[in-house]
Formats: structure tokens, C-alpha cells, sequence
């Protein structure tokens, strides 16, 4: 009787933090600067200051009823907290913020939301979890980088609030991936191009480096391999050389969330 097969279930999917605007996300994101200083950092940064001039970086200020993806209990992945955003901040680019926060535009495609809260979701287990993250990368031959970028190309980065107090890694002991405004005098946040520092001849590749679309596929942004992981958890692609190494690895990670 219920001791057969019809006595087992899928794992029910958990509820979500219910999504937030408004003033409990201008309080929120109030919150999140006292920990991050993204928006410090961005006003320090000529380059950064003017790819998001003009925009409202703000809560959306009309609630949003559009349904977020719940959580697969059996995945490491935390719910985080969804704050809708302004479609003017940050281009409209989804993003995290200290602590949990999914900052998502009001007006995000509903058909793209459940790709992209994962790939966010991901962003936050690495916010929540650094020590955990830290070396997860190895089998990719990536590994912190602690070297310095020439002060040209330093000034040229956009700011990534996904990865903000996160070091640069640095692939094969010779490749350092970054992403670089195209233009420095009108620079824009969605215009962006993948770049590889190498540091052991000192040059700048703007193709990447032998071996690299074999191993990881093509990623558009794939400035990080904390970006490369999200994108590929999010794409969960079948065969991907780089995925199918580390996914083990990834059902080790931490659970908790705050
Ligand atoms: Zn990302």
C-alpha cells in the first residue's frame, strides 16, 4: 500500500522570500551599501560613475507581481532575496548585493526570470560562502591571482557587484580574464569586451587564449569563473567540458542561507 513506488514524490520545491520594492527595498539596498559600498566604489571610479550616469539607482517604486522560481531543495543554491528594481539601475543588469539580494529590473522578461534568478542564486551561495568557493575552481586550472594589472587597464574595468572584495583569478598560470568598457569616453555597462591579461609576457589577448572556447564553451561574460559557473549552472548544458569537471564538487557546497 504505501510502501510502493507511488510513495515516492518529487521533492517539493521550497517557498521563496517573498520579493520586495518599494521602501522595504530602499531599506534593503540602504543595508547593503553599509556592507558592500558598491555604489561608493562606482563614484570612485571615473569610468564606472559615467557608464551609470543618468540612471535611478532605486527600488522599483510600483510593486511587481510576477511569480520567482522556488527553490530545488536538493541543490546548493539559496533563495536570496529578490528586491525589483528601477529599469534604469544598472542598465537594467540583474546583479547582487550584500547580504542575499537579487536585484532584478521590474521590467525583466518573465520568460528569461528563472534562468537568470539561478545564476544569481549562485552569486549569493558564493557571497555567503567564500571559503567554500575559494577552491573549487582547481580542476579548471584557475587559481587566485595575485599579481597587478597595469594602471591603464585597471581604469578601464567595469565594476562587477557580483564580484566586488573578490580577487581576479588567474587561468594556466597565465591567463587573467577581465572585462573592459569598449569605449572609455561614452562607456556603457552592456558594452563590454572579454579580454585576458597575460601575465607572463605582459600583454593583452583579445581572443582567448589556446584551449579556453574548448574547455568552457562559449561564454559571452566570462570575465570570472565565478560569472563562468553561474552562466553554466543557469545553462546547465550537457556536454561541457568545464561543467561536467566541477559539478560534483558543486553539490558540496553549503546549503544554508541567512
Ligand atoms: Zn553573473
Amino acid at each position: 500500500m504505501g510502501n510502493s513506488l507511488s510513495g515516492f514524490q518529487d521533492s517539493p520545491l521550497q517557498p521563496n522570500k517573498p520579493p520586495i520594492c518599494c521602501s522595504s527595498g530602499a531599506a534593503a539596498l540602504f543595508r547593503a551599501e553599509h556592507i558592500d559600498n558598491y555604489r561608493m566604489i562606482v563614484e570612485q571610479s571615473p569610468i564606472n560613475a559615467r557608464a551609470r550616469a543618468g540612471h535611478d539607482y532605486l527600488p522599483s517604486l510600483i510593486s511587481v507581481s510576477k511569480e520567482i522560481p522556488k527553490i530545488d531543495p536538493n541543490a546548493p543554491w539559496p533563495s536570496g532575496q529578490v528586491v525589483w528594481m528601477d529599469p534604469t539601475a544598472d542598465a537594467g543588469l540583474p546583479h547582487t548585493r550584500a547580504p542575499d539580494l537579487i536585484c532584478i529590473s521590474r521590467d525583466f522578461p518573465s520568460a528569461d526570470l528563472s534562468s537568470t534568478i539561478l545564476h544569481e542564486r549562485v552569486h549569493v551561495s558564493q557571497r555567503l560562502h567564500p571559503s567554500a568557493w575559494k577552491d573549487i575552481f582547481e580542476p579548471w586550472s584557475f587559481k587566485i591571482w595575485n599579481g597587478s594589472l597595469p594602471s591603464e587597464l585597471e581604469s578601464k574595468r567595469r565594476i562587477n557587484p557580483d564580484l566586488l572584495g573578490v580577487p581576479l583569478y588567474i587561468w594556466k598560470d597565465t591567463w587573467v580574464p577581465l572585462a573592459l568598457f569598449k569605449s572609455s569616453n561614452q562607456p556603457r555597462l552592456t558594452e563590454i569586451d572579454l579580454v585576458w591579461w597575460d601575465a607572463k609576457s605582459r600583454t593583452l589577448l583579445r581572443q582567448p587564449p589556446p584551449g579556453w572556447t574548448t574547455f568552457f564553451g562559449s561564454i559571452p561574460a566570462g570575465e570570472h569563473p565565478y560569472e563562468i559557473i553561474a552562466y553554466l549552472v543557469a545553462a546547465n548544458p550537457k556536454e561541457n567540458s568545464a561543467y561536467n569537471t566541477i559539478k560534483s564538487r558543486l553539490m558540496q557546497l553549503p546549503k544554508n542561507s541567512v
